[in-house]
């Protein structure tokens, strides 16, 4: 009865939509296994509807396509290294244009954004696959230490990966919850 109850809410894109904004604003101040309880609880949900839905979100609704720049950033900012390439995920740049509002619409330098199968083997990395799926951006913002970079985008709610390097900040749109540091 209730697992039927809860297949049918999340069948609905509102639902699930409800439980992706619900979650990442937990997300913020919480880890993954807190934000699905707290989500669940407060949307009256099961806790498997939250991960369900946290689980397919970065593979929804997004079409990767060659991209042409966007109110604030370039193809070539984008571009792989090698290929000049740039199969960025609408979605994602999206996000980096909230981000540089949150930022105080600072500029944002995009030190690695897109990479090739090919130039991905050259660079390697944890993070490869979602630079791969144009779903990534190592990223500067001026007048901002790479700390407050990383304060800023885990409170955001933005992106599913952060990670902390020495001179930049990894973000990305892959799965949620997603927190390191080199
Ligand atoms: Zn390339
Ligand atoms: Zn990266």
């Amino acid at each position: 009865m209730q697992a039927n109850w809860y297949h049918q809410s999340i069948q609905q894109e509102a639902g699930a939509k409800d439980i992706l904004a619900t979650l990442m604003l937990f997300l913020s101040t919480m880890t993954m296994e807190q934000a699905v309880a707290a989500t669940a609880q407060k949307l009256k949900v099961s806790p498997d509807a939250v991960r369900q839905v946290q689980q397919t979100q970065p593979k929804t609704d997004t079409t990767v396509n060659e991209f042409q720049g966007s109110a604030h950033f370039s193809k070539t900012e984008f571009a792989c290294k090698c290929c000049g390439q740039a199969m960025m995920d609408p979605a994602f740049i999206q996000a980096l244009e909230k981000f540089r509002t949150i930022c105080g619409n600072r500029s944002i330098r995009i030190s690695s954004g897109y990479r090739c199968q090919k130039h991905n083997k050259g660079v390697g990395g944890a993070e490869k696959s979602q630079h791969v799926e144009g779903q990534a951006a190592d990223i500067n913002v001026q007048g901002l230490t790479t700390k407050q970079v990383y304060d800023l985008a885990n409170k955001s709610g933005l992106f599913g990966g952060i990670g902390y390097y020495q001179g930049w900040v990894h973000v990305d749109n892959g799965p949620a919850g997603r927190r390191w540091s080199k």
